[in-house]
């Protein structure tokens, strides 16, 4: 190493890593969950952010779904911009197009066992939201850590902003990184997780976390009347049948809303203490959940409607990202396979087996 190179890397920023399926629009679980604090962290970290269509694949691996990504990568790459992702200091890429990718991920699936795997409750929880029995679960949803892996480890990333259901996942990464480190020498850091400010935003059915495919979600791109649609019909406590009753803050979602988005802390406490009490009603609590979530949504939706007019520009985004994120895969998977000493073994082989048949006259 030259005192250039030490003074590359001692001033070079570490790399943050994280993604979402492009399975639908994004949701105000994935801005509490993460994308709060991708933006929080673009200048500190050189960032990368994955669409991650190849992990759609695992639980919708149908025509129809991988017709559907076209449109839904629009739309989650707009999310993106609108909540402040930008694009001159962070590097959003296409997961598809990243061959070096596809090789990892069948290296790292070598070095972490099938129950380790199978016992993830998040794999389980997956499955259930796909509507898989057991005995349907494939190959690729067991595995879907192991290329959660490839896509933190590509570019040697150190932080990895995720919500709760991800944590085990990111575990997983780091055991993959020591294992791999351990059998052919120090080649990647052990990344972490970053858990954002609500872990699990739960969902407006009061069954579990806000999910795009649950049917349960408030998107970043719901317009104000679908906004307050969906709060005025939105699960609360179910036993508290009047509002001159006591009621449940814990475990309410309309509650776990207010704490994310509402600014106001002071009516949210007041809100609770009436609730807890029977002092308040449904009603007032939910309409001023639907201001406070309009004060947040709307500047978010503005910044949505002038990038959706300017055509190209997400394509062209996406197109630049791949195109730096390839040439990082390719170096690290080079570095891989040099470290496990597969690099030369083609190379030797066709060599010797030219000699000879050079030597033979067969050439
Ligand atoms: P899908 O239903 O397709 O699995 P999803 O809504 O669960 O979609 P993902 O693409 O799986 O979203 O998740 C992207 C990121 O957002 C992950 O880091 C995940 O942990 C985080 N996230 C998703 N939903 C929530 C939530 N309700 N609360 C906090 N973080 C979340
Ligand atoms: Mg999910």
């Amino acid at each position: 190493m030259t005192s250039d190179d030490i003074a590359t890397s001692a001033t070079a920023k570490r790399r943050l890593l994280t993604g979402d399926r492009p399975t639908g629009k994004l949701h105000l679980g994935h801005y509490v969950g993460s994308i709060a604090n991708r933006v929080k962290l673009q200048d500190e970290y050189d960032c990368y952010f994955l669409i991650a269509d190849l992990h759609m694949l695992t639980t919708k691996p149908e025509k129809e779904a991988i017709d559907a990504l076209r449109a839904n990568v629009h739309d989650m790459v707009l999310d993106y911009l609108a909540c402040g992702i930008d694009p001159k200091r962070s590097t959003i890429y296409l997961q598809s197009a990243i061959h070096a990718v596809y090789e990892m991920n069948l290296f790292f699936g070598m070095l972490v066992t099938l129950p380790r795997l199978s016992r993830l409750p998040s794999i389980k929880e997956m499955a259930k939201a796909a509507m898989m029995e057991d005995e349907s679960v494939p190959f690729g949803l067991i595995g879907y850590p192991v290329l959660q892996a490839a896509d933190i480890l590509m570019p040697k990333s150190h932080l990895v902003p995720v919500g709760k259901d991800n944590e085990a996942h990111i575990e997983i990464t780091r055991e993959i990184a020591r294992r791999f480190n351990f059998l052919y020498g120090d080649t990647f850091p052990e990344p972490a997780a970053m858990i954002g400010d609500v872990p699990t935003l739960p969902g407006i059915d009061g069954k579990g976390k806000m999910s795009k495919s649950l049917g349960n979600a408030i998107f970043l791109s719901d317009d104000p009347p679908s906004v307050a649609k969906k709060i005025r019909s939105a699960y609360t406590d179910p036993n508290r049948i009047r509002a001159d009753i006591p009621g449940n803050v814990e475990g309410n979602p309309i509650f776990s809303l207010h704490d994310a988005f509402n600014t106001n802390k002071q009516e949210v406490e007041q809100l609770k203490a009436r609730y807890r009490e029977g002092t308040v009603g449904d009603v007032e609590v939910k309409e001023k959940l639907i201001v406070a979530l309009e004060a947040f949504l709307s500047p978010i939706r503005q910044r949505r409607a002038e990038f959706e007019r300017e055509s190209g520009l997400v394509e062209q985004i996406i197109y630049e990202g791949t195109l730096r994120t390839k040439e990082i895969a390719d170096q690290t998977l080079a570095d891989m396979k040099k470290a496990m000493g597969l690099s030369g073994l083609w190379n030797k082989i066709s060599r010797k087996a030219r000699e000879r048949m050079e030597k033979k006259g067969s050439v």
